[in-house]
């Protein structure tokens, strides 16, 4: 049974100011105190407040570049002080915090690989005690909802209660066109059971390729998401780490200012052209997951055609579908939707993987052989 969070809304948290989305821009990685001050102040000069850089990396695999360490973390203060921006940064353990509570960090995060891990979350929690810098947690790896609350919960009861999440994607098992699964329908989960939680996205991790940054930012802000995280380097072509995903300061202003339309909840009409958008970008998530349930769905039936030939099996059981049939009707009708619907839908779907099933028994190939 998940806990209730005590929460301060992020618009009291000193950094954010309207209008909206709240923007999280900077580096992957910081890199230089040059590259570091070049992509701040491209930033500040169109407004972003809040910049971040990755200090300690977590790399997939070893060898690759992991972070300058506590040195980057004079460059953030130089950030504040010449860019008048707050930073902030990715903490994975109790030296990490306590690294960035005494250089003044501004804000923490919890990256994916760290959230994945009750035991790192617990240490991290410990460290912060007694203290009120704001943390957001970004979804673990793998989709597993209670997971992330667990991180949340564990925040909470060491006394945090300026949190956040950032949804980023989960590791995709098959290959899709992003670097990690949007998964929405998890993330639309934890907004509906925590309305008031701030809620990022981070849509430079989850494409993971800067071409799909404008699309998942809109998709974001159609389902009703407070804020992005956006990778931002003043040169990305040459960063040390996330090189493909990671914008220019200048592309940023220009995709935040004319292209990401950000619904207005001013008016009547704007207050239901933003309730209509995010349940029709609900309805979307639910329908691309559709497809590739039905997408599954006809691989196995095509997988069991394959079988069936090899034993010589007839295609069509019809004892065997009449039995799931009824089966899932009666699970639809508890459900609460009408037989007629569901009786004509799994009949359409039987009759595509018949006729799969049929593909797999007289293959083309083999009979022109
Ligand atoms: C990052 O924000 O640079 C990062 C490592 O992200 P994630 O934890 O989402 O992979
Ligand atoms: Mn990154």
């Amino acid at each position: 049974m998940a806990e209730k969070l005590d929460l301060i809304p992020a618009s009291e948290w000193g950094f954010f100011t309207p209008p909206e989305p709240m923007v999280i821009a900077g580096p992957c990685s910081a890199e230089s105190e040059e590259q570091v001050l070049e992509t701040a102040r491209g930033l500040a000069s169109f407004g972003i407040h809040m910049f971040r850089a990755g200090i300690w990396k977590p790399r997939t695999h070893p060898g690759c570049f992991e972070g300058v360490g506590k040195r980057g973390l004079k460059w953030l203060q130089k950030v504040q002080q010449e860019c008048g921006m707050f930073v902030c940064t990715e903490v994975a353990g109790k030296d990490h915090v306590e690294a960035c509570l005494q250089h003044g960090i501004d804000m923490l995060w919890i990256g994916a690989r760290t959230t994945a891990n009750p035991f790192l979350v617990q240490e991290i929690a410990d460290a912060l005690q007694g203290t009120d810098i704001p943390v957001l947690v970004k979804n673990p790896i793998n989709p597993d909802l209670d997971l992330w609350i667990g991180a949340l919960e564990r925040l909470s009861r060491a006394g945090i209660r300026k949190m956040g999440v950032v949804h980023r994607g989960f590791s995709a098992m098959r290959s899709i066109p992003y670097r990690n699964n949007p998964g929405w329908r998890i993330a639309i989960e934890l907004r509906s059971r925590y309305p008031e939680l701030p809620f990022f996205a981070d849509p430079s991790h989850m494409g993971g390729d800067r071409r799909y940054i404008l699309e998942l930012s809109q998709r974001a802000m159609d389902l009703g998401l407070d804020g992005l995280m956006i990778e931002t380097h003043c040169h990305p072509e040459c960063a040390l780490s996330d090189a493909r995903q990671q914008l220019t300061p200048e592309e940023l202003r220009v995709m935040l200012g004319d292209r990401i339309v950000v619904r207005e909840a001013d008016s009547q009409e704007a207050d239901y052209r933003k309730n209509i958008g995010q349940l029709r970008a609900r309805i979307d998530v639910i329908d691309e997951n559709l497809i590739a349930l039905l997408k599954a769905r006809m691989e196995i039936s095509r997988m069991i055609g394959q079988y069936k030939k090899e034993h010589n099996i007839a295609i069509l059981q019809l004892t065997r579908w009449d039995e799931l049939i009824e089966d899932m009707i009666r699970k639809g009708c508890n459900e609460g939707m009408e037989e007629r619907f569901l009786r004509a839908v799994f009949n359409d779907i039987h009759e595509e993987s018949v006729r799969v099933q049929n593909e797999v028994l007289w293959d083309k190939s083999e009979l022109t052989e």
